[in-house]
């Protein structure tokens, strides 16, 4: 609220009274005027009153003056009761001992006490200066104090001029010069005079009376409207007022009674409960929904936790089981394949210096040296595949002669062959480009083909590594070919899995681990090179790898498509 915002009720207060001041003082000056207008109204109207009693009686002396004037005799005798004189005695009897004063006046008048005083002057020049005035009257002062003046000029008639007619000077019968008035003259005026006091007190009375009722009647009013505010408008939105106060503290319950609230008030107050029952209703809504929200957090976190304890126990024995894997590794490393390494040359050296003749000599060290290669060949794949597993095994792309690798796979697989009666060539086509690949990878992918195709090829039968080179293909191959058991057409796609082996324990020559053909598509793999079979039951097989036109030296890379 703005720091000069006034309650209603001090607005209706101050408005009230503003309004009733202005009314009070505009009320009390009209009325006062019309009381004034009023009193004046009733004074005038009383001085003519007694102006016409005057004029009758005026009038009836005159007409009484033939009787009065005769005598019992019958002859005339003036009595000395002219109109005049009995007029202004009258007057002057009516006059005595009250604060009316009723007599007759004039500029120039034949008794002392008729001179008139200074009002009396006014209305007689008034009358004199336009005859159709014949009234003046007015609050003047007679006697030292303020009193309702009134005077009405007398009509001069025949019967005037008796005694004030002309010719001017002449004797009348009262003895009195004539003042020569003609009918035209303004024959004096009848000055009649009222007291204030009582009609002033009057006219206060009455206006004090008004102003009280005034004031009766405006008090009520405002009481009233003050009553009608304060229950209809007041004390509704004061309630509202409150519950809002409650609302703000949170206590959502809040709602305001429509008793005696006026219509607009309570379109508010029924807006109002709306509200806060809206507000009620999505407050729970959402009271239970967080309570909701909260188990479901509070299990998810239950759940997060459990899973996260699996987890570390989990890493715990990963953890464990790398080093155990490390450590076998590196023992397997050292401890087998070196003596191994040195066995292998050891038997060789010894058989290469047995005597000829001694047969039995020379064949126990071949066998020797035959199970130490294959041992040898089996550890190499375990440590490979390992390796790979690690991720610590990437192949290193440079340009190599497979005439060199095909020499290198022949000099070490022919005599494992001979040994198993099986005969192994090689045929390098004479076209076969240098190819980027891995020297090492490459012999180690020929060798284990080799070594399979030993294994699973009868005595008498033949292998022969091919490396061809396909000009319209632009590829280079290098087939591994047998004529040994084969390999049946649902074990095809399989047999590159780790650990996978047909079961023919009883067609193999010797035993392996699984992981020689796996290993394969892993080398080739990393160098971009395919590795598929061909192979019928009975009839033979044939491993390819297929070396793409992108791994030929000088060959550029999508020349095809120019
Ligand atoms: P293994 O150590 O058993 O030789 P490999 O991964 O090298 O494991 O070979 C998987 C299986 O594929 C072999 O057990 C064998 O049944 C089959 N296989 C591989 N080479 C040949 C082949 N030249 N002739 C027939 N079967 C083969």
């Amino acid at each position: 609220m703005g720091k000069h915002a006034f309650s209603l009720k001090t607005i209706y207060l101050a408005a009230l009274t503003a309004v009733f001041a202005v009314s009070f003082f505009a009320f009390v000056a009209f009325d006062l005027y019309s009381q004034q207008r009023q009193t004046e109204q009733a004074m005038l109207e009383e001085a003519r009153t007694f102006a016409r009693e005057m004029d009758a009686v005026w009038q009836f002396m005159d007409n009484s003056q033939s009787i009065i004037n005769n005598s019992s005799s019958g002859g005339y005798e003036f009595k000395g009761l002219h109109c005049s004189v009995v007029g202004k005695s009258v007057g002057r009897l009516f006059s005595a001992g009250s604060d009316y004063h009723i007599r007759y006046t004039n500029f120039d008048p034949r008794s002392e006490q008729d001179i008139p005083d200074e009002f009396e002057t006014k209305a007689l020049e008034a009358f004199n200066a336009d005859r159709s005035v014949t009234e003046y009257y007015g609050v003047a002062p007679f006697d030292g104090e303020d009193r309702f003046r009134y005077l009405q000029a007398l009509e001069v008639d025949d019967s005037c001029l008796e005694c004030h007619g002309e010719p001017v000077g002449e004797l009348d019968i009262t003895d009195h010069a004539k003042e020569g008035w003609t009918l035209e003259s303004v024959g004096g005026a009848i000055s009649i005079v009222i007291p204030l006091d009582q009609q002033q007190a009057a006219m206060r009375g009455n206006v004090i009376r008004d102003m009280a009722y005034f004031l009766l009647i405006t008090v009520f009013i405002g009481l009233v409207i003050l009553v009608v505010t304060t229950v209809f408008v007041l004390r509704p939105l004061g309630g509202m007022h409150a519950a809002f106060g409650e609302l703000k503290q949170g206590r959502l319950g809040a709602s305001v009674s429509q008793r005696f609230a006026a219509k607009e008030v309570r379109s508010l107050i029924a807006g109002f409960n709306d509200m806060a029952g809206e507000l009620r209703g999505m407050y729970e809504h959402l009271e239970s929904q967080v309570q909701e929200r909260t188990v479901n957090l509070r299990e998810a976190n239950a759940l997060l936790e459990r899973q996260r304890d699996k987890l570390e126990q989990l890493n715990a024995d990963l953890a464990q089981e790398t080093q155990f894997k490390s450590d076998l590794l590196s023992m397997v490393n050292h401890e087998l394949r070196t003596p191994l390494t040195s066995i292998i040359t050891f038997a060789q050296i010894s058989r290469e210096a047995c005597d000829p003749a001694n047969e039995h000599d020379r064949r126990s060290w071949e066998e020797i040296e035959k199970n130490s290669r294959i041992l040898l060949n089996m550890i190499n794949n375990m440590l490979d595949i390992a390796r790979s597993d690690a991720g610590g095994m990437r192949a290193t792309c440079e340009p190599m002669d497979l005439g060199d690798v095909a020499a290198s796979v022949k000099g070490t697989m022919a005599p494992l062959a001979r040994k198993y009666e099986v005969s192994f060539s090689t045929k390098v086509a004479s076209d076969v480009p240098l190819v980027n690949g891995d020297y090492e990878k490459t012999t180690r992918m020929l060798e284990n083909l080799a070594s399979n195709a030993i294994k699973f090829t009868p005595d008498g039968g033949s292998i022969e590594l091919r490396v061809a080179y396909d000009a319209e293909a632009r590829v280079v191959t290098l087939s591994m070919v047998d004529d040994g058991i084969g390999i049946a057409p649902e074990d095809q796609a399989r047999i590159f899995e780790r650990f996978v082996q047909v079961d023919s324990t009883s067609t193999r020559k010797y035993n392996g681990s699984g992981l020689g053909l796996a290993l394969v598509r892993e080398y080739g793999d990393m160098q971009g090179f395919a590795v598929s079979v061909e192979s019928e039951l009975g009839r033979g097989s044939r491993f390819v790898i297929t070396i793409p036109a992108s791994a030929i030296v000088g060959e550029i890379e999508g020349e095809d498509d120019v």
